[in-house]
């Protein structure tokens, strides 16, 4: 079993927090959770591509996986990928 628990967000000790604690105070709660909403956000404001697809493209090597939360730079990427896809099966 695992006895060693951490704070989602900053890794801190989770010591004498609830058993189903996951982050070590309401800061990192709430920053954890803005992170996401905001990755979602970023993603699906901006660029019509799903999470399957930049994961593709990051595997490709056409995203940096620094530069996913990026829409330019993942709708670059993902328009470089249509190209070269244009260009092998044309
Ligand atoms: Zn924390």
């Amino acid at each position: 079993m695992l006895s060693v628990r951490q704070c989602q967000h900053c890794s801190g000790s989770l010591a004498g927090k609830r058993a189903d604690a996951k982050f070590c105070s309401a800061a990192c709660r709430v920053n954890s959770h803005r992170q996401e909403v905001g990755r979602v956000d970023a993603i699906s404001a901006e660029v019509v591509i799903d999470r399957q697809m930049r994961d593709a493209l990051i595997e490709i090597g056409e995203l940096n996986m620094q530069d996913e939360h990026d829409p330019q730079l993942v709708r670059q990427a993902f328009a470089r990928m249509c190209q070269e896809l244009a260009r092998k099966y044309a």
